[in-house]
C-alpha cells in the first residue's frame, strides 16, 4: 500500500547536484509505501512560457532562443547525471520530448490557454523522465507513471478542475495493484477525457497534485520538500528576520496561502483536510530538520504575525453607468462575469456606487473583462500594485512597511490587515 506521498518542487531538482541529493534522501527512506510527485526542473516552466510567447509573437516561425536554452539546460544536467554517456536511452527519450515540444510550440493557431497546457506540461515530462532513469540506474528502483492517466480534469485549461470521481477510480486501482514499487509521477498536469487532452492545475500546482494523490490513496502523510526549513511567518527572500512556524492548522495554512504565501499552493489543504492527512513542509537541504506540520488540531496553536506580499496586482473599480447602487443585483452580475472569465478577486471592497477588486495583473483578462462589462459599467484601474497582508497583526505593525507607499485600499478584520499599496 502506498501510505506516503513526497512532493519535490522545481528547486529540489534544479541541477545534477540537486537530483543526487534527492537520491540521498530516498536512500534513507523505506520506499515500499512511498510515491513521488515531481515538478519541472528549476525555472523550466517559466522558460517554456517564454518560448511560447516567442512562438506566438512570431506566428510560429523559428524564434527558438528560449527553447534552445531549455534544451541546453536539460542536456547539461543529463550529461552530469549519466556520466556523459549519450548512448544512454534517456537521451533519445528526452530528444523526442523536445521534438514534440517544438511541434507543439508551432501550433500557434490554437487558443492560447489550450496551447499553453499542451506545451507547458513538457517541463514535468522532462524532469520525471530524467529523474526516474537516473534513480533506476543508481539503486532506487522505480516506475514512471503518466499523471494524465490519473489526474482527470475538465477542459478549463491553465486552471483545470479535478474530477475526483474519475480520478478516484484510477488511483484506487493503482493502489490495489501496488506491489511495493516506488512510483514517480508528474505534478501540475492532468488530462481531460472526451477528448483526451493535457490540462494543468494552475502555476505551482504540483503541491495540489500531491494532495490529490494523498487523498485518493488514503495516505498517512504528504511531505512537501522545500529549500526552507518549513513555513515561516514571512518570505525569507523578502524579509530580513523571519520565524519558523512549527505547527499550523489546515485553516490557518489555507488563509496564509490564499493571501499569497508562496510556500504552498492554496488548493493543497482541502484534499488533506477532508481526509485528515497531515502535511509536512520539509527541507531538502537538511532532511534532519523538524518540519512544519499542518493538521487538524486548531487548539493550542498560537500564531506570530505573518507578512505576505503579493506583487503584480491591479485594483479595478467598477461603477454602474446609470448611477445605480452597487447593490446585490449588480454584484451578482459582476461576480458571475468574474467567475466566467476565471478572474479571481484577491480582495473585495464595495461602496454605494463602486465595486473595487484587487486581482493579479493579466492584460488579456482585463481586456476581456472590460469588453464584457463596458456597456453597463465604467471600469477604471491602477496597475503595478502590491497586496500586503498581515495575519494576526498588532496595531501599528504595518507602519514600517508602508511608510513611503501610497495606500489605495485598507481593510481590517479582527485577525487580518490588508493593504493595497503602490
Ligand atoms: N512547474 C509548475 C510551475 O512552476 C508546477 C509547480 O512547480 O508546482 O508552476
Ligand atoms: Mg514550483
Amino acid at each position: 500500500m502506498i501510505k506516503r506521498v513526497y512532493k519535490f518542487g522545481g528547486a529540489s531538482v534544479k541541477d545534477a547536484d540537486a537530483v543526487r541529493n534527492l537520491k540521498k534522501i530516498l536512500e534513507n527512506e523505506d520506499r515500499s509505501d512511498l510515491m513521488l510527485v515531481i515538478s519541472a526542473m528549476g525555472k523550466t516552466t517559466n522558460g517554456i512560457e517564454k518560448a511560447l510567447k516567442n512562438f506566438r509573437d512570431n506566428d510560429g516561425h523559428l524564434p527558438i532562443g528560449a527553447l534552445q536554452e531549455l534544451m541546453e539546460y536539460h542536456e547539461k544536467i543529463m550529461l552530469e547525471l549519466f556520466d556523459e554517456d549519450t548512448q544512454h536511452p534517456v537521451f533519445e527519450t528526452v530528444t523526442n520530448l523536445f521534438l514534440d515540444l517544438y511541434l507543439s510550440l508551432q501550433e500557434t493557431g490554437y487558443d492560447y490557454d489550450y496551447q499553453y497546457d499542451q506545451t507547458i506540461s513538457f517541463g514535468e515530462m522532462l524532469s520525471t523522465t530524467i529523474i526516474s532513469a537516473y534513480l533506476n540506474d543508481n539503486g532506487i528502483k522505480n516506475r514512471l507513471l503518466d499523471a494524465r492517466d490519473y489526474i482527470i480534469t475538465d477542459h478549463d485549461f491553465r486552471a483545470a478542475n479535478v474530477d475526483f470521481d474519475e480520478s478516484r477510480l484510477r488511483i484506487e486501482k493503482l493502489q490495489r495493484e501496488h506491489d511495493g514499487t516506488l512510483y514517480i509521477v508528474q505534478g501540475f498536469i492532468g488530462a481531460s477525457t472526451k477528448p483526451v487532452v493535457t490540462t494543468t492545475l494552475g502555476r505551482e500546482g504540483s503541491d495540489y497534485t500531491g494532495a490529490i494523490f494523498a487523498n485518493l490513496l488514503d495516505a498517512n502523510e504528504l511531505s512537501v520538500w522545500k529549500d526552507v526549513d518549513g513555513v515561516r511567518n514571512a518570505d525569507p527572500k523578502r524579509f530580513p528576520k523571519t520565524e519558523k512556524i512549527p505547527h499550523l492548522s489546515y485553516s490557518e495554512a489555507t488563509e496564509l496561502t490564499f493571501y499569497g504565501a508562496s510556500v504552498l499552493h492554496p488548493k493543497t489543504t482541502k484534499p488533506l483536510q477532508n481526509k485528515n492527512i497531515p502535511l509536512k513542509v520539509r527541507c531538502f537541504l537538511d532532511a534532519s530538520l523538524e518540519p512544519t506540520v499542518i493538521d487538524g488540531s486548531d487548539e493550542f496553536i498560537s500564531y506570530v504575525p505573518s507578512f505576505i506580499v503579493k506583487d503584480n496586482q491591479m485594483l479595478v473599480t467598477i461603477r454602474p453607468r446609470d448611477f445605480s447602487f452597487m447593490n446585490e443585483q449588480n454584484l451578482g452580475v459582476l461576480f458571475a462575469m468574474l467567475n466566467e472569465l476565471n478572474i479571481h478577486a484577491n480582495m473585495i471592497q464595495t461602496s454605494a456606487l463602486d465595486l473595487s477588486i484587487c486581482i493579479d495583473e493579466d492584460e488579456r483578462k482585463l481586456r476581456q473583462l472590460i469588453a464584457s462589462l463596458e456597456q453597463s459599467f465604467i471600469i477604471r484601474y491602477n496597475a503595478g500594485l502590491q497586496l500586503f497582508t498581515i495575519r494576526h497583526y498588532e496595531n501599528g505593525i504595518e507602519k514600517e512597511f508602508v511608510k513611503d507607499k501610497r495606500v489605495f485600499v485598507e481593510q481590517r478584520s479582527r485577525s487580518t490587515l490588508q493593504l493595497v499599496i503602490s
